[in-house]
């Protein structure tokens, strides 16, 4: 069956009353009729659920689909991406390894690794996303984990996912790969040997701007590491999330599609504009990695992002310029975003972290929504006329 067609048909649970769409399990806990199946249930003997922190039926069904639609074999859903991204390095990683990580990844994972491994004796190196052929000589003899996002945020550099998992299992290093940029009816990770995907559930999943989530997806075997180690730690995702975001991916696939197509015809349409010095999209031809984009993603996703040539002023004129678009830190909604990174997500890195990870004064980052086309369009062309 076709992923996206199981994904979309996957209903776990449902009562006596046969509902069609899945009843919410808003309980903390389940019950059992007798000590023989509490039991069975704690001895790892059976799969009834026994408390909302280690399963419940709407995160099984979020969970279910995520894997169908990755193409993965085992799940955990919690409750923030940055959640998944903890327990994904807490469950593999200890003391006296070293992670090998991409440099232009999310903020928070940022501080995760630069902040927080370092104090349980994990070692890091950040190499660039745009140099994967360097990555080999960064390898040590304790590395353990290749950690990277493909596209990048918010530069949207593409790495290429088959190059670096012969790197990766060449030197037996997990391969861990955020794929939320992408989302899995764009891109599968584990088509390409990947041997866990994490994602912020709160961007495109969900598109609409509603709950937080994270999950994490791949091999049986190291999925059973990572529900130890939450079922212990507790980021559990709460029913309800799960409930919302569950519905939410059966509409994922024909929401990308929108969103692309979207994005494209404005990375297209404003690509030669004169405030513009250049313009990212993974599927505009003059994307430096667009080979790599043709082969990996069905399509280029909904971010968008450009450089304004007067730079940070010019960025806070575009900012304050726009009438339709939302000035907001989120992303992946069904409403159109913008975005200047130099001048508020990444206003506290110094000039050579901001060159490093590519974050330029005049960088503008789109979340395109799923507005009419032309609207986007106008709001965006009036507001490159105010800088
Ligand atoms: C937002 C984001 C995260 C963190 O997700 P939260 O749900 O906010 O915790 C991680 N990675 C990427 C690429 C993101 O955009």
């Amino acid at each position: 069956m076709d992923p996206i067609t199981a994904a979309i048909r996957t209903q776990t649970s449902r009562t006596n009353e046969m509902e069609h769409s899945t009843p919410m399990f808003l309980t903390s806990s389940f019950c059992f009729e007798d000590a023989e199946e509490m039991r069975a249930a704690f001895a790892d003997e059976s799969e009834d659920n026994i408390y909302s922190r280690f399963s419940n039926p709407n995160v099984k069904e979020f969970v279910d689909k995520m894997v169908a639609l990755e193409g993965a074999e085992a799940g955990y859903a919690t409750a923030t991406g940055m959640s998944a991204i903890f327990a994904s390095f807490m469950s593999f990683l200890k003391q006296g390894d070293h992670l090998l990580c991409c440099s232009s990844i999310f903020g928070s994972t940022h501080t995760v690794i630069k902040k927080y491994l370092p104090n349980f004796g994990i070692e890091y190196s950040y190499v660039s996303a745009e140099k994967p052929e360097e990555w080999e000589a960064a390898i040590k003899p304790n590395t353990k984990m290749i950690y990277l996002e493909t596209p990048t945020n918010p530069g949207l550099a593409i790495i290429d996912l088959e190059f670096v998992n012969t790197l990766a299992k060449k030197h037996k290093l997990l391969l861990n790969v955020d794929n939320c940029f992408a989302t899995p009816v764009n891109q599968r990770p584990i088509d390409f040997g990947a041997d866990l995907v994490v994602h912020s559930a709160t961007k495109w999943l969900d598109g609409q701007g509603r709950v937080l989530g994270g999950v994490i997806v791949g091999k049986k075997e190291l999925i059973q590491d990572i529900y130890l180690f939450c079922r212990s730690t507790g980021p559990a995702l709460s029913p309800f999330n799960a409930w919302v975001l569950s519905k939410s991916l059966e509409t994922l696939d024909v929401r990308m599609e929108r969103h692309a197509s979207n994005a494209l015809k404005i990375a297209t349409q404003l690509e030669t504009h004169e405030k513009i010095e250049w313009m990212k999209y993974p599927k505009l031809p003059s994307h430096p990695q667009h080979a790599i984009a043709v082969k990996q993603m069905k399509n280029g996703g909904g971010i968008v992002c450009f450089n304004l040539k007067g730079g940070l002023e010019s960025g806070r004129r575009f900012m304050n310029g726009l009438k339709m678009l939302s000035l907001t830190a989120n992303l992946g909604d069904t409403r159109s975003i913008a975005s200047h990174p130099a001048s508020t997500t990444h206003a506290k890195l110094s000039e050579a972290e901001r060159i490093d990870t590519n974050i330029t004064p005049g960088l503008i980052r789109i979340s395109v929504g799923l507005e009419h086309v032309d609207d986007i369009l106008q709001d965006i062309l009036q507001a490159l006329d105010n800088c």
